[in-house]
């Protein structure tokens, strides 16, 4: 049998467990090895690391990391997917080493072993927080190479200023850099989505602030691009107690109380953050 599944082999899989790929759960199956390769080549999977995978599927992705040697941590939140994982391995790669844990990754609590790298083809509807709750639970994840639908993507590597940047840009960068790192076609994947796809490469950073810093930054995120075309003053009033009050912290860190949040770096955040706990 060869290494890495191909559409006959993803055809048979599906066929074995009767399965009906659902929107809902966003799964949409890599069908191309090239696509598989070109994933773990920009991820720069090293044969000694353990990788965690969200949603591994039938194991198109898995494989692709297995091949090089590196260690498999996979979270699968459909029963039948998570049974079928370490037969297909133990058929196609009797060496590779794979757990597999059958979990929603939006709730998972415990990452045994403290994978190093994030390798993931994301279901679609969550994978933005899917992503911030497994970056921001788990600092032992350093980097990543994970596959977003292209809005979503350009969203999480925006920057201040364009129509795109919000509030995944800001958190997102809370935990380091984030990059566009390549297209996917969707002709790659069954079912076909209709939606395109690109990959988003992750650099931990040091950590800019305390917990507490972070959670009030992130309040006052939510609340600016909740109303992002009204001024600071106004929209962060309803964290910062009034407009008033709002100006006054604004202004003490530094910042305009008449600028939107659209323009507002993530230092600039975490600046109104400080000013509001001093
Ligand atoms: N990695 C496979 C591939 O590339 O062919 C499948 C990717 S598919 C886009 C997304 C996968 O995530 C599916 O297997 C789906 O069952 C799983 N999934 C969906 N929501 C999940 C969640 N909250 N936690 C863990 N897995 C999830």
């Amino acid at each position: 049998m060869a290494a890495l599944l191909g559409p006959a082999e993803i055809r048979d899989l599906a066929e074995l467990l009767d399965l009906q790929p659902t929107k809902k759960l966003g799964q949409n199956f890599l069908l191309d090895a090239n696509t598989v390769r070109k994933i773990v080549r920009t991820a720069g999977v090293q044969s000694n690391e353990l990788v965690l995978e969200v949603g591994p599927g039938l194991g198109s992705l898995t494989l692709g990391i297995l091949e090089t040697g590196a260690e498999v941590l996979a979270v699968e939140i459909d029963p039948r997917l998570a049974q079928q994982l370490p037969h297909t391995v133990a058929a196609m790669q009797p060496e590779a080493r794979i757990t597999v844990i059958n979990e929603d990754a939006l709730k998972v609590a415990e990452l045994p072993g403290g994978p190093t790298s994030l390798v993931a083809n994301l279901p679609y509807n969550v994978s933005v927080p899917v992503l911030l709750h497994l970056i921001g639970g788990f600092e032992h994840i350093a980097r990543g190479v994970v596959m977003v639908q292209a809005e979503v993507g350009q969203r999480i590597a925006a920057t201040p200023d364009s129509k795109i940047y919000g509030s995944p840009s800001v958190k997102a960068a809370w935990y380091g850099r984030w990059w566009l790192a390549g297209t996917i076609s969707r002709q790659v994947f069954w079912p076909v989505p209709n939606v395109d796809s690109v990959l988003v490469a992750f650099e931990r950073g040091a950590a800019p602030g305390t917990e507490e810093e972070r959670i009030r930054t992130f309040s006052l995120v939510d609340a600016a691009f909740q109303q992002r075309r009204k001024m600071l003053r106004q929209s962060l009033s309803s964290v910062l107690g009034s407009s008033a009050a709002a100006s006054e912290v604004i202004e003490r860190a530094g910042l305009a109380p008449t600028a939107r949040g659209e323009a507002l770096s993530m230092p600039d955040f975490l600046a109104i953050a400080r000013a509001s706990l001093a």
